[in-house]
């Protein structure tokens, strides 16, 4: 069986889904939803859609009577997330959702809520966690080739540009580069370590206050401490370069990925030398492994479903907390 997508929210990071997804064998882009119809057009021709598969956001409900469509692909930005996805679920189609899957724990809970009580599956755009580098450093862990884990360092930022976007406001993001890139470096510590933070400490500095407004975070470092005593400690900043590593300590071995998360070729190496294994595009493996999941049931390696996510969004809000109360918050997930 093949899974019928349609996605919603036509812009940067759609079109570079709506591209990979032409080289899928198990999924197929069927349908859009945008409210500039000129954008609709476009994608019909583009992608070879049909316009009884096209919607806009007042009509979008009507999803619920086309047998065409199996999965909507949610790819607005982050605060648009939770109304959309609960209205995909009352339509009656498995919903996909970009990362950060909500901008708090509790509308995220809702979220998983509603998909449950509609009976339909809701994944969250993890490309990450089905990239043959990171999985077979997964592998390696599981097999114990590093020992003892007892540490993961996490750096995620980029500088950020046009002060006017939608990342940059609140309403619509949610919050700042923890929201959209530390979230990076908060699931790579866990499916890194493969343990589930007990206590969360982080410390923010913003030098730029009128780039980044109140309720958007420019650098975050934060800490994780696990059940076993490991650590971690990592880096989410909207204002530094070059920040996409991940690295993981073991007693009898480590492993590092540099770039870890960029679209790029991922490059990895451990103690035993390079990770060799096949340069992905992410979205196309992403969504072909979704499609096995949403429609047989596929167990992934590193789950991506909206429980998992919802974790996510637990670490985040005790980041928050911790940087408001300058103390050490315990997390139970
Ligand atoms: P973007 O600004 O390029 O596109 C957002 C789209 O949403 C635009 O087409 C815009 O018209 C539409 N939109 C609908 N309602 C809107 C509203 N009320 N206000 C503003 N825009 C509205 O952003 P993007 O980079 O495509 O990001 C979209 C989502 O995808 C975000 O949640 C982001 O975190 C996620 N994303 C994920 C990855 C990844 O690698 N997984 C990469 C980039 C973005």
């Amino acid at each position: 069986p093949i899974l019928r997508v349609a996605i919603m929210g036509l812009g940067g990071y759609g079109t570079r889904v709506a591209n990979a997804m032409q080289a899928c064998t198990r999924a197929k882009l069927v349908g859009a939803i945008s409210g500039t119809p000129s954008k609709l057009t476009d994608w019909q021709q583009k992608y070879n859609i049909p316009a009884k598969n096209c919607y806009n956001y007042e009509n979008y409900d009507a999803i619920k009577n086309n047998p065409d469509i199996d999965a909507v692909y949610v790819i607005t930005p982050n605060a648009l997330h939770h109304d959309a996805v609960i209205r995909v679920a009352k339509a009656g189609k498995h919903a996909i959702c970009e990362k950060p899957m909500a901008v708090n724990a509790k509308e995220g809970q809702e979220m998983v809520d509603a998909c449950k009580k509609a009976d339909v599956k809701l994944l969250v755009g993890y490309r990450m966690h089905f990239e043959p580098h990171t999985l077979e450093i997964v592998r390696m862990r599981k097999a114990g080739e590093f020992g003892k884990i007892t540490f993961f360092q996490g750096l995620s930022g980029f500088v950020i540009g046009d002060p006017t976007q939608w990342r940059l406001n609140k309403a619509l993001s949610g919050g700042g580069a923890m929201m959209d890139i530390g979230i990076y470096s908060i699931n790579g510590a866990r499916y890194m370590t493969g343990e589930e933070p007990v206590w969360v400490t982080a410390e923010e500095t913003k030098t730029n206050p009128e780039k980044f407004k109140e309720g958007i975070d420019e650098t975050i470092q934060f800490q994780l401490g696990f059940p076993s005593g490991a650590v971690a400690s990592c880096l989410s900043t909207y204002a530094m370069n070059n920040l996409d590593r991940f690295f993981l300590d073991g007693l009898n071995g480590w492993a590092e990925l540099y770039p870890a998360t960029g679209y790029g070729p991922i490059q990895g190496r451990t103690n035993k030398g390079e990770i060799n294994q096949p340069v992905v595009t992410h979205q196309t493996v992403q969504m072909d492994e979704m499609a096995q999941i949403i429609l047989e049931g596929k167990q992934p390696i590193i789950p991506v479903d909206g429980e998992e996510a919802v974790k996510d969004l637990k670490i985040i809000d005790a980041i928050y907390e911790a940087v408001k109360l300058a103390k050490k918050v315990p997390l139970k997930l």
